[in-house]
């Protein structure tokens, strides 16, 4: 049987860093995110994580599109970690 693997925002929060500094404010990872995790700043033209927990655990689309390499996540192990904890309850 599947077993579904549901882990809260406030267990694991995941959401990424856009370092203010390198981004160039293409707005290629606002279009790219359905979840309405980030917003773009008319005044200082960059991109920023708006919505944290709209974020969803896991994924990395955003970072996937950007073209500079902006984006960072919080460490892989610590998710896969908890990942893993759930699935062997
Ligand atoms: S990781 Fe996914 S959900 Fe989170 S901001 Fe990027 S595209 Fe949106
Ligand atoms: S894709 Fe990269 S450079 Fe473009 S707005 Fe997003 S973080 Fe900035």
């Amino acid at each position: 049987m599947e077993k579904r693997c549901e882990i809260s925002w406030t267990e694991l929060p995941w959401y990424p860093h856009i370092d203010a500094e390198k981004c160039r404010g293409c707005k290629t990872c606002f279009k790219f995110c359905k979840y309405g995790a980030l917003a773009f700043n008319i005044t200082a033209r960059k991109v920023r994580v708006k919505y944290p927990s709209r974020c969803q655990a896991g994924c990395r689309i955003c970072a996937g599109f950007c073209p500079i390499r902006a984006i960072a996540f919080p460490d892989e192990s610590e998710f896969v970690d908890c990942f893993m904890k759930r699935l062997s309850n």
